[in-house]
């Protein structure tokens, strides 16, 4: 890490727009004189010194980075310096994510149980806490919602039921973003998320797409990444919705990636140490638990 002079300021990447990067500087940094040249967020837009590509720092929305040579009039500056990330979610690139908010709806489209685990393995794949949120949950009746909630529960993880269409679970939603550092939404399209956002940031209006009534699948709308703030100090990325996401991990890392089976495998331990738990004597892992077959369909797909 370069040293930090005392002109430099910290400020956090939040969107990519050609060759810029577009940085967010909290302005309570400031010294008095400044804070008159700008109001209370600054989002400058910076080119970045060019040893930064020599040592290989790649720079990514997300990343901490250190600006100087701030012009407040044009809003312009350049970064000199990206500090370590603690993550790193692949696709869509963001670094530093706390929260991987995965959006399923319930009906249109129909939840679908493999798909949302491919999400939620990639998120353990970056080693970044999921959370489900199941979405458009005025389309079902209460006794398949909980169906839905107690499988995922089965699973190892929490979720959260939400509607626009019925303002239900909002305001648990936001609580839960407003105490998270910074949050991406993920999940199929269609499912809601553009709509979930415009709702919690109201000045956003992001185009939404319309979910096709003979498919009920979303149409598939690109956006580039952009992060949105959400309360103090707490930020928001939307993705574009990926309906399959790839799973890249070691076929000896996969089982670790399914919290029941994570739990089994820290109390006890396989005959074999690189047990893949298909059928080696002694395997501690059951193969009556729901996502086993999951399990062994995707183990033979990453070891092909
Ligand atoms: P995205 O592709 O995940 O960003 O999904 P969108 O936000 O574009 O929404 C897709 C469609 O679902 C739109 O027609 C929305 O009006 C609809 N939708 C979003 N939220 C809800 C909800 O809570 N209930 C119902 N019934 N429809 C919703
Ligand atoms: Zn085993």
């Amino acid at each position: 890490m370069n040293k930090i002079k005392s002109n430099n300021f910290k400020g956090i990447v939040v969107a990519l727009k050609a060759n810029f990067l577009i940085v967010e500087i909290d302005s309570q940094v400031f010294t008095q004189d400044d804070l008159k040249k700008c109001s209370e967020k600054l989002r400058l837009l910076c080119t970045r010194r060019s040893k930064l590509d020599y040592q290989g720092l790649f720079i990514d929305v997300g990343d901490v980075v250190f600006v100087e040579s701030i012009d407040y009039t044009n809003k312009r500056a350049v970064i000199v310096d990206v500090e370590p990330r603690k993550s790193f979610l692949k696709r869509p690139a963001i670094a530093n994510v706390t929260l991987v908010a995965i959006c399923i709806s319930v009906e249109e489209p129909l939840l679908d149980i493999d798909q949302t685990s491919r999400f939620l393995i990639t998120a353990e794949c970056a080693n970044i806490k999921p959370l489900i949120v199941l979405t458009k949950i005025d389309l079902i009746n209460k006794c398949d919602l909980n169906f839905y909630i107690n499988k995922f529960k089965l699973w190892g993880y929490d979720s959260l039921a939400v509607s626009i269409k019925n303002v239900q679970g909002i305001n648990l939603l936001i609580e839960r973003f407003r105490k998270t550092k910074l949050t991406v939404l993920a999940g199929p399209s269609g499912v809601g998320k553009t709509s979930l956002i415009n709702h919690l940031i109201p000045t956003l209006s992001l185009p939404t797409s319309n979910v096709s009534k003979k498919l009920k699948r979303g149409t598939h709308t690109t956006r580039h990444v952009e992060l949105f703030a959400i309360g103090h100090g707490s930020l928001l990325a939307d993705t574009p919705g990926f309906n399959r996401p790839e799973i890249v991990c070691e076929p000896s890392g996969f089982a670790s990636l399914f919290p029941e089976f994570r739990s089994k495998l820290t109390n006890s331990q396989c005959k074999f140490r690189n047990c893949l738990h298909r059928d080696e004597p002694g395997c501690v892992i059951n193969k009556d638990l729901e996502r086993y077959s999951f399990y062994r369909e995707n183990l033979e797909e990453i070891i092909n």
